[in-house]
Order: C-alpha cells, then structure tokens, then sequence
C-alpha cells in the first residue's frame, strides 16, 4: 500500500519559511522584513531570493513607495510559472480549478457525476478531464505540481483512502490517491471536502487576518472545516467537522443513525425536496432520483421560497431555523468570530439563512456582549472545495508545515 509524505517541498526547510512568508505578505515583503520576520539572516534571506529569482518562483515590485527616498522593493510569488490543480468529488457533480503559485484560478471545467459512479470509471474521468483543462489552458503537463481532491469523508487520510462517503453509491473503500496517482503520474493530495474548503476561505476569502472561523459546508451532505487562530484544524485523522448528527432540536426525518432531529438529515436537499412535492410544490421522485436532479428540483424550491410562496417559505425556514440551531452550537463552543457558509447547495438558501440566523445568533451567542459572530457566504461560489484542494497542494509546496500527505512516488 502507498503511503503519503510530508516531503513535497520546492527546496530545503529554509526556502520553505521564505516562499511561505512571501506568500503571506499580501503587499508583497522586502528582504529586510523576511530577514525580521523569519529569524534568518540577510545574506541567507538574499541568497535564497536570488535562486526564487532566477527560478521565477517570485518577482520583484520596485514601484511600491514607503515614503521619500527610494522605492521599497518587495518580494512577491510570480503568477505564471507553476501551477496546481484542484478536483472537488461531490455526490452530484465534480469540479476541476487549476491555480498559479498565487492562487488565481486560470481554468475552471465541471463534470456531471455519471448515474452509476464507479471509482474506476471516475478516477479516469478525473484524468481526462484534467488532461484537457491544462491542454485548453495552453500549460504544459511538467508545469503541475500536483493534483489536490477535495472528497467527501471519511477518509483515511494516511492511506489516501475514501471510506465509504454515506452519499456516494459504491465507494466502499476507495484508494483514490493510488489510483490518481496511476492514472496521472502526478502528485496527488488527498483531504476532505469541508476542510479543503475552509482553506479556500482562510487564503483567499479576501480577509487578512481571518482569525477563528468554521466553515459550514452544504452540498449533496453538510459537513465542517475549522480555522482557529488562522490554522487550519483538521482533527486526529482529518475528519474533523461531520456535524450531520448534531442536533437540530426538533423531530424531523429519519436519520440513518436512527435519530429522527439530526440536522444532516433534517436539511438535505433530498428530504427538503420531498418535502416539496408532498406539499404540490414540484414534480420529482426524491427516492430514486440522482443527486444532480435532487439539485435542480432543490433550486426551483429555493426560487419559490425567494417569490414568498408560503409552503415554499415553510419548507425553507425550517431547514434554516434547523440549521442555526447546529451552527449556534458550534459557534458557542469554538468562539468563532466567523461563520461562512459555502458549497454548491449554499446561494439558493442563502437569504433566509442569514436572515433568520442573525438575529437568533445575537441572542444565543453566549460571549454576544464582548464579540459578535459575523455570519456570510463565501466569495468563492461552488468551486470553493476545488479551490482549497488546490490550495492543499500549493501548501505542500510553499509551506514550511503543510497540512495533509501528499503521493509523489
Ligand atoms: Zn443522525
């Protein structure tokens, strides 16, 4: 069996602290504030700039001015020279992304999940697909660090493994990183979708100091990714964040724990629907039907509900009201500052979980008279796990502590 290393770096420990400081400074750092900031001395600081240099890993900014007197050259990671691409496996589709070194999305494709999702018939997909995300976007095969999967859990994250993902029919136990990894010859990176998200938010949700956030992940199932102190949290075997069993506080569906006031269960799109055509509202068989119809049947009742159909309307604040009284929950015992939610079943449910939630979480937040919790939706839309599983690899590569295993050999 393979297993994943830590050693994915571009250079020794020493350029690692360097490329991560660099990739920190959003403005771009000088080598004198590198030299402060990572204990290392200017001329080490300056030799490893030099070899960053000549590699095109960074860039120099002369234009920024600190004032008079000579411009302030700063050190920046350079767009265009190395790239990771990222896949987001969702029970009803899958999402491709490729990113430069400084995170900005260059090519973006989406797959249908097929009927009958075979891992093997998936794994070669995956590989087409990125095959020709790169060849559209005119980038050569050598320039890819790696490839990052954002997977629903569990997984088995040493062994890059996929355990038995509740809403993906067949995968038992899947060894997707091997399998990728045969299939690309690339590095691959295996971690969980929730997670993979919230490291989207934490490097490019637009905040410089993100601080303690969770980031409430809604797709075909719900799960969580944490950042506490702008680290990313990932529990004792990265499975941190499945919340689908907190408790909603009222009966509602049949979980299949046994429990019947689960909040997975209370706010899947697949029960939410149901719900719709008992009340007339849709025309659909939410017992047999894919997670990509699911999805567009959940659309039309989100639409209904924003044009203040009353069932509609029902059907909708209940699942929010459900849904805040678990995210309540957790902000109270993390003390967030941030609650983010995000994925592909987040914009149609957008407004009235907000609304609802913001009131309710003024009064229930137990520490409401020293701090607030800031609740909104995440900038990066639906390709936000694809983004963060991406982001996993360039941490990888750019980090002198990365998060997750990588399979490079
Ligand atoms: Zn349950």
């Amino acid at each position: 069996m393979r297993r994943g290393s830590n050693l994915g770096q571009l250079g020794g420990f020493n350029q690692a602290v360097i490329l991560d400081s660099i990739r920190r400074a959003a403005d771009g750092v000088s080598r004198t504030e590198l030299a402060q900031s990572t204990g290392l001395t200017t001329q080490t600081v300056s030799n490893i700039a030099r070899r960053l240099l000549d590699q095109r890993l960074i860039r120099e900014d002369r234009t920024t001015s600190s004032g008079p007197g000579k411009p302030r050259i700063v050190l920046e990671l350079e767009g265009g020279t190395l790239y990771a691409a990222g896949i987001h496996i969702d029970p009803a589709v899958i999402t491709f992304v490729l990113l430069d070194l400084r995170g900005t999305v260059v090519a973006r494709a989406r797959r249908n999940m097929p009927a009958s999702p075979a891992p093997n018939k998936i794994v070669r997909l995956m590989a087409r697909a990125i095959d020709k995300m790169i060849a559209d976007a005119g980038i050569a095969r050598s320039k890819l660090l790696g490839i990052g999967i954002a997977s629903p859990g569990p997984i088995d994250e040493e062994h890059g493994i996929v355990v038995g993902p509740p809403l993906l029919q067949g995968w038992t136990t899947v060894p997707l990183r091997s399998a990728l990894y045969e299939a690309t010859h690339l590095p691959i990176l295996l971690n969980k979708d929730s997670t993979a998200a919230a490291v989207a938010e934490l490097w490019f949700g637009g905040s410089r100091d993100p601080g303690s956030f969770a980031f409430i992940y809604l797709g075909t199932g719900i799960g969580a990714g944490l950042v506490l102190d702008n680290a990313v949290v990932q529990g004792s075997h990265n499975n941190l964040g499945e919340i689908g069993h907190l408790c909603s506080g009222e009966d509602g569906p049949l979980c299949d724990c046994g429990r019947a006031d689960c909040v997975g269960a209370a706010t899947s799109p697949r029960y939410l629907v149901g719900q719709a055509v008992d009340a007339g509202l849709i025309d659909a068989r939410p017992e047999t039907a894919h997670p990509r119809e699911i999805n567009v049947a959940y659309r039309k009742l989100c639409k209904l509900a924003d044009a203040d159909d009353p069932h509609a309307r029902r059907i909708v604040d209940d699942a929010a009201r459900k849904l805040g009284r678990a995210v309540e929950d957790i902000a109270n015992m993390l003390d967030l500052d941030k609650v983010i939610f995000g994925g592909p079943m987040w914009s149609p449910i957008a407004d009235h979980v907000l609304r609802r939630l913001g009131p309710v979480l003024k009064r229930r937040f137990v520490a409401t008279a020293i701090h607030e919790v800031e609740l909104s939706g995440s900038r990066l839309g639906d390709n936000v796990g694809a983004i963060g599983a991406a982001s996993l690899v360039l941490d990888h590569k750019l980090s002198p502590d990365p998060a997750g295993l990588i399979l490079n050999s």
